[in-house]
């Protein structure tokens, strides 16, 4: 056997920044976290916000929750890639992991906004990949928001209103996959990650690869 056969090419190939956006409750959070369980490539970036912690969230892991002064710090001391005002609440996310994950080659997933979408594709748009994720019907968007039964009545009334405003940015997104069926989607999402990592602008390792292919004489 020919032992240059065994073992799978690897291309060294720069991180992806895949953003997915949708309003509450059109299952973006599920997409996200059922994406990270099944593709260990991938890292979370969690996001400061300045929102009171749900009962099934902890601290450091779904968000790290922090004071308005203490967000209002981190953002005037430049330590956030981007933020914004969302649903009367500050969300951001912090820099330094991002910068760390792409220089290593890592892609991470951002659960953010139509506004922390546009500043990342203003700041990165090499590395983004953006997905924006629709209801398949306005009923089912509010009945998934009280079957999430963690949100007071007037928080969910605050969402419902503000979901036409998120959705209105659609076009803005590489991608848009409309959530009915959480299998499909998740499923449509696994297939643009697999096919955003083969871009050829992403795989600066072909470079070498293909100069060793061309000096190559085959043995045969
Ligand atoms: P939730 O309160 O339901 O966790 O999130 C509310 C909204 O804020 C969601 O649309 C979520 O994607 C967005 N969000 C969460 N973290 C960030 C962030 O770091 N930056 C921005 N711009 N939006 C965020």
């Amino acid at each position: 056997m020919n032992p240059a056969k065994s073992s799978p090419v690897q291309i060294a190939r720069r991180g992806l920044m895949l953003v997915i956006s949708s309003p509450s409750g059109a299952g973006k959070s599920t997409i996200a976290r059922t994406l990270l369980e099944t593709d260990r490539q991938i890292g979370l970036s969690v996001s400061v916000t300045t929102r009171q912690r749900r009962p099934s969230e902890v601290e450091d892991v779904h968000y790290h929750f922090k004071s308005v002064r203490e967000f209002e710090r981190l953002r005037d001391s430049d330590a956030l890639l981007e933020w914004a005002e969302v649903h009367g609440n500050f969300y951001g996310t912090p820099r330094e992991p991002v910068e760390q994950a792409m220089a290593e080659g890592r892609d991470m997933l951002f659960d953010i906004d139509w506004q922390g979408a546009q500043q990342l594709q203003e700041k990165m748009s090499a590395d983004v990949v953006s997905i924006f994720v629709l209801p398949p019907t306005m009923t089912e968007l509010q009945s998934r928001l009280h079957r999430r039964a963690e949100d007071s009545e007037e928080v969910i009334q605050t969402r419902l209103a503000n979901s036409r405003a998120e959705i209105a940015h659609w076009r803005e997104y590489d991608y848009v996959i409309i959530n009915d069926d959480l299998n499909a989607a998740l499923d449509a999402v696994q297939s643009i990650v697999k096919a955003e990592r083969l871009r050829r602008d992403r795989r600066h390792g072909m470079f070498d690869f293909v100069r060793a292919l061309l000096e190559e004489t085959p043995s045969l």
